[in-house]
């Protein structure tokens, strides 16, 4: 990487780091090299963060001997900015309220058609509310982009894969983002924007230059590619590392709290001997 680099780690405070986690931390700290390597606290659904695990997830990287820039960007202080990312797309007409649950959404799909198209999101939206205009958006209402209209805005995208499972150049494919991934939700109803949105404006707002985070993450780079476009903001390189697995093979779930960083810790394991075995893990 050049020395100019910029990444970053983007944890959500939502329960203890585990060694998937601290895997992603050292990938983005290792990428950065002589650059910068930024934290990042993705709290934006405030009904699953807590204070605690913020202040642990600190302490635990501190502990594996990692170093960032202060002060931190915490998602729920960016709230001016996610609004104002939601009016520019708005002002190009590409956003609509949606008032459906995820059981009308269901309902919706069930025959004729068998096995409705999955998404990063789940369930491609059916587009019952897509021509709902934005004058009637109400506090009941998600946003969503009109992926279609979308696409039209913008002629062929493409970013930068550096990482080792699909490393090369990758041409957006449009008919997957319009007939897959849909019309994905921008605002939820409960916090004024979603994980797409932000992500894609904070990486922006930090200047990050290459996007380190999980191979599970690798199907939504189309759609933050595609925002950035319509956003007018820079699309950077994107290394998605692979996931840590345990001794049987199986991907580590998220909150698998036997494997937290702060167990290994208490047990007395060294971050030496720790930073080893996940490397030793991760191979491809
Ligand atoms: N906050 C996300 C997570 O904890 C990471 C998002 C990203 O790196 O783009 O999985």
């Amino acid at each position: 990487m050049p020395p100019e680099a910029v990444t970053r780690f983007a944890p959500s405070p939502t329960g203890p780091l585990h060694l998937g986690h601290a895997y992603a931390a050292m990938v983005a700290a290792e990428r950065a090299g002589a650059g910068r390597f930024l934290l990042r606290i993705e709290d934006i659904d405030q009904s699953r963060c807590r204070p605690q695990w913020e202040a642990q997830i600190y302490h635990d990287l501190e502990w594996l001997g990692l170093r960032w820039e202060v002060p931190v960007m915490r998602q729920s202080a960016r709230g001016s900015a996610y609004r104002a990312g939601l009016d520019q797309l708005a002002a190009l007409g590409l956003l609509y309220p949606c008032c459906c649950t995820r059981a009308d959404i269901r309902a919706a799909l069930s025959a004729p058609q068998e096995g409705a198209p999955l998404g990063p999101d789940g369930l491609t939206y059916p587009g019952t509310c897509r021509m709902r205009p934005m004058s009637e958006a109400g506090p009941n209402d998600a946003l969503r982009l009109n992926m279609g209209a979308a696409l039209a805005h913008v002629g062929a995208l493409e970013f930068i894969e550096n990482g080792p499972i699909h490393p090369g150049r990758h041409a957006l494919d449009r008919d997957w983002l319009r007939d897959v991934a849909g019309d994905v939700v921008l605002a939820r109803r409960d916090m004024g924007t979603s994980y797409h949105l932000s992500v894609v404006l904070d990486d922006a707002a930090q200047d990050i230059t290459e996007v380190t985070r999980g191979a599970d993450l690798f199907d939504a780079t189309p759609i933050h590619v595609l925002l950035q476009a319509l956003l007018q903001l820079p699309t950077p390189s994107y290394y998605h590392h692979t996931l840590i697995r345990d001794d049987t093979g199986k991907r580590l779930a998220k909150r698998d709290d036997a494997r937290a960083i702060a167990r290994y810790r208490e047990e007395g394991l060294r971050p030496e001997a720790l930073r080893q075995r996940l490397t030793l893990s991760a191979g491809t």
